[in-house]
């Protein structure tokens, strides 16, 4: 399970996350929900120590990530420590942020080869694979300004899965495409969602919160509103501010 312990983060003053209590179980797909300003973007990276806390830490699987526990205090790992942590969570951005000088494919065989975590051989034969997946197979030679929007996505989709990550969180992996390439992002996810990797996303996607998510958490001034099913949160917000919010996005 992914735990947010108790998290706080201000940036001079502004408390940006007020006290997140938040578990997500193992093989489950969370979204995070909320208006502009709410702090998803700065919960998800604290995930995996993108951003540092202020108060509080998030674990996995009881490990603390970016931290360990000395006595009644956090005490920062090393920045290497940190990056092998990291490995085990898979970050997919709203503006893809594939290698522009690489191909498909070798975004895809990057990470494994700089870690070491396979050979140059079987990397590539890997990437081929998860590049099949997400339903390029045929584009593995191609750089990334000679792909759509959404195949780049899904580039940096395989590109995520190629350490096995236990846990993948997206960012609004589709709110920087045209709505025509929307879908074959969301479909890719779908299909994730349905191997048992943990999913975590920020998104306004509604439909996909409604079909592929376990939980959905609306998160407002560094707060959870409300968390539940969708079918909890969506069709019958308890919170007067989620009714609100959700009667903006439809
Ligand atoms: P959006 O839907 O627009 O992406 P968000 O919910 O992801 O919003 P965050 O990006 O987490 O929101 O930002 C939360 C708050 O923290 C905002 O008020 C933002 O201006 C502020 N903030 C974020 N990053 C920084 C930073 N590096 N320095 C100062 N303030 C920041
Ligand atoms: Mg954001």
């Amino acid at each position: 399970a992914v735990e947010i312990h108790n998290a706080h983060k201000w940036y001079g003053t502004r408390h940006v996350l007020a006290g997140v209590d938040l578990t997500i179980a193992a093989g489950t797909v969370a979204t995070i929900l909320g208006p502009s300003g709410a702090g998803k973007s700065t919960l998800l990276r604290a995930v995996n120590h993108l951003e540092k806390l202020d108060v509080g830490y998030v674990s996995l699987n009881g490990e603390p990530i970016g931290v360990r526990r000395r006595s009644d205090r956090l005490k920062e790992l090393s920045e290497r420590a940190i990056l092998a942590q990291r490995r085990r969570i898979g970050f997919v951005f709203q503006s893809f942020n594939l290698f522009p000088h690489l191909t498909a494919l070798e975004n895809v065989a990057a990470a494994p080869i700089a870690t070491r975590s396979a050979s140059r051989e079987q990397a590539r034969a890997a990437a081929r694979e998860l590049l099949d997946r997400v339903g390029l197979a045929d584009r593995a030679d191609s750089y990334p300004r000679q792909l759509s929007g959404g195949q780049q996505q899904r580039v940096a989709i395989a590109r995520a899965l190629a350490l096995s990550p236990g846990v993948i969180l997206f960012d609004e992996p589709t709110s920087a495409l045209d709505p025509e390439l929307v879908g074959e992002v969301l479909r890719v996810m779908r299909d994730l969602a349905s191997t048992g990797t943990t999913l975590i996303v920020v998104t306004h996607e509604l439909g996909f919160a409604r079909e592929a998510a376990d939980l959905v958490v609306l998160l407002d001034q560094g707060r959870i509103v409300e968390q539940g099913t969708p079918a909890d949160v969506l069709d019958h917000p308890r919170h007067p501010r989620t009714r609100e919010f959700l009667s903006h996005m439809r």
